[in-house]
């Protein structure tokens, strides 16, 4: 399978006063064409930052070390005029609030014809008919009309469909998806999801699908990667790393998901404490105040990556104790 994304030792830092804080740590990860990855964690746990350091869309005094490759060649210094014209072609991005997608003050219809704005070879008779027809694939009735129509207008749920539209109007090769979901009721989340599955179907390349939710993961991704604190603790096959988690955090966060808790309660159960600032960290295993097997070793050293089986690893110090 060929690597449409592939981050080598990624590291994304902002500028805290005099000093740049890590957000993102050393992240190295592939993802082949026709693959959903997932990437998953608590909030503050770095997976928009490394979407960031991928799109290029990082805030002012922000920066991205290591490499980020997209079908071979490497993002990192191209030129901005170069990312955007990247971002209207090859890459597209689905945000947690569409209102930050969406212009305010700019009718549905003349924003998805703008959004074709790097499709030169589609007049705008055609792009007006290809948004209206792509409303419609998203599952919208009465394209024409929407498309009259202001953000403010729509729905929560319609809203994220017009943008999940506005994202496939340019043919992505890379789809990101940074929490399309979050702001959603359960019953429009199943939708989106849907939508998303059978996106990733139209869509000859790959979908990165950031979430903190591991029922979302199950039910999209092929691959997981869960970040803690900025690193990758655990990645590799869904079935795999969801039915046999070894890092402590990974089977933190399946404890704590709702679909896989079967006495009902009325609490739903959380990770005691909380992630680590950027700039804070602890000695050792980052996760080690919060982990209820951490041995003498885990506060003095930092684990490295180790194989759990084919594709699978994990950075933890119990690795290869069991
Ligand atoms: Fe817990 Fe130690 Fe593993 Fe870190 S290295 S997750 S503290 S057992």
């Amino acid at each position: 399978m060929s690597a449409v994304l592939s981050l080598e030792s990624v590291s994304v830092l902002y500028r805290k006063g005099r000093t740049m804080v890590p957000a993102v740590r050393d992240v190295t990860l592939e993802i082949g064409r026709g693959e959903t990855l997932g990437l998953v964690g608590e909030s503050g746990s770095g997976k928009s930052s490394l979407a960031t350091a991928i799109t290029g869309l990082l805030p002012s005094g922000g920066r991205v070390d290591g490499t980020v490759r997209f079908e071979g060649s490497d993002l990192t210094g191209l030129a901005a005029s170069d990312r955007r014209r990247l971002r209207g072609t090859a890459i597209a991005t689905i945000a947690q609030d569409p209102f930050t997608s969406l212009n305010p003050v700019v009718r549905i219809g003349r924003q998805l014809v703008e959004f074709q704005h790097w499709q030169t070879d589609r007049s705008r008779a055609e792009r007006w008919r290809r948004a209206a027809e792509m409303l419609a694939q998203v599952g919208l009735s009465d394209p024409e009309a929407r498309m009259r129509q202001y953000p403010h207008q729509l729905s929560g749920g319609i809203r994220q469909r017009v943008a999940i539209a506005a994202a496939l109007l340019v043919n992505p090769r890379l789809l990101i998806a940074d929490e399309p979901t979050t702001a959603l009721d359960a019953t429009t989340e199943d939708q989106i999801i849907g939508l998303i599955r059978n996106a990733r179907q139209a869509i000859d390349g790959a979908v990165v699908f950031i979430t903190h939710d591991m029922s979302v993961v199950r039910r999209l991704c092929d691959r997981v990667a869960v970040l803690y604190a900025g690193q990758v603790v655990e990645t590799g096959p869904v079935g795999t790393v969801l039915g046999d988690p070894r890092h402590p955090y990974t089977k933190a966060l399946l404890a704590c998901d709702p679909a896989g808790i079967e006495t009902p309660t009325r609490l739903l159960p959380t990770i005691p404490g909380t992630v680590p600032a950027p700039g804070n960290l602890p000695p050792g295993c980052v996760f080690a105040p919060r982990c209820t097997a951490a041995l003498p070793v885990c506060s003095q050293r930092s684990p490295r990556p180790s194989a759990a089986g084919p594709g699978h690893s994990a950075a933890c110090h119990l690795m290869g104790t069991a």
